[in-house]
């Protein structure tokens, strides 16, 4: 028997495991490989999307509506998760921009929101380990959070010296990026749609789209997982506080999804293995090395 793969995702709120490479955990899962997903805050200052269940009472209850949510998420999944336990900073709008609240995760310290992780990582021990770019794929200043302190804690994790009191080191072997959305992937949707004779709701997202800041040159990773597209929207739409089940996530049908691009893609950005680029597996060069 050679050891089990694990995979750690870490993100910023729940519901963004299911909106970002859930398909390709639930492939994983499938094959046998131990997923955990790391939810870095509560969740506690989201708004209400779905205009169905946009009423005082789950206002109130936001922090206990989002577990529950998760909780049905993680199972669809069939992966593990764990909280971090840090507060929602909110996505701060206007100009000028609100200070952030105190006390939230944007605001502390990297090594020391970074230290709960660390504790994680060699509780878990991930071979590999999915995080977003340094941008947070989008502005929010979790997601920017969530980056800081999963490179920190992958540099971290390994190292004797760093949070000697969090337990013995592991050093995860490979570290990824989030590159799903990217310009040719939703232009190869918006052009499936309009060829099957639909209308495309990318219209104006790809009118508005600024190629100067599309990152899909950095993608050496395609990890084709069309077969999960399903599950990926189930676990989607059990965070349904925070997602639309009318809305245009759901507007592409997934044979469409399947045909036009069926993979998740992704950026090496660390490896401790040997590396054969591009590649369409998160365990490429981990594989013989761990006796799987
Ligand atoms: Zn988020």
């Amino acid at each position: 028997m050679g050891e089990q793969l694990r995979l750690m995702a870490v993100h910023a709120h729940p519901d963004d495991e299911s909106s970002k490479g859930a398909a390709t955990m639930a492939k994983y899962v499938a094959e046998g490989v131990d997923v955990l997903v790391v939810t870095c805050t509560g969740g506690e200052r989201g708004s209400v999307l779905n205009p169905k269940l946009d009423r005082p009472e789950i206002w109130e209850q936001m922090a206990t509506i989002r577990r529950e949510e998760m909780e049905r998420a993680r199972e669809i999944l069939g992966v593990r998760q764990a909280w971090l336990g840090f507060v929602d900073s909110g996505f701060p709008e206007g100009d000028p921009l609100p200070p952030l609240p105190e006390g939230c995760f944007g605001l502390e310290p990297v090594e020391k929101a970074a230290a709960p992780l660390v504790k994680l990582m060699r509780e878990f021990r991930p071979h590999v380990v999915t995080t977003y770019d340094e941008d947070g794929g989008y502005p929010h200043p979790d997601h920017v959070m969530c980056h800081k302190v999963s490179v920190a804690a992958f540099e971290a994790a390994g190292d004797p010296a760093s949070y000697p009191e969090y337990g013995e080191p592991w050093q995860p072997l490979k570290l990824y990026y989030h590159m799903s959305f990217s310009l040719p992937r939703v232009r190869a949707l918006h052009e499936a749609m309009l060829a099957a004779g639909l209308e495309s709701p990318y219209t104006e997202w790809l009118e508005k789209w600024d190629p100067a800041r599309d990152k899909s040159h950095r993608i050496t990773t395609r990890v084709p997982c069309g077969e999960y597209f399903e599950v990926r929207d189930d676990a989607l739409r059990a965070h349904a506080t925070q997602v639309d089940p009318d809305g245009s996530w759901f507007h592409v049908p997934l044979e469409i999804q399947k045909r036009a691009w069926p993979t998740e893609d992704y950026e090496l950005t660390r490896s401790l293995v040997e590396q054969r680029l591009p590649e369409d597996d998160l365990f490429a060069g981990i594989r013989g090395s761990v006796g799987v």
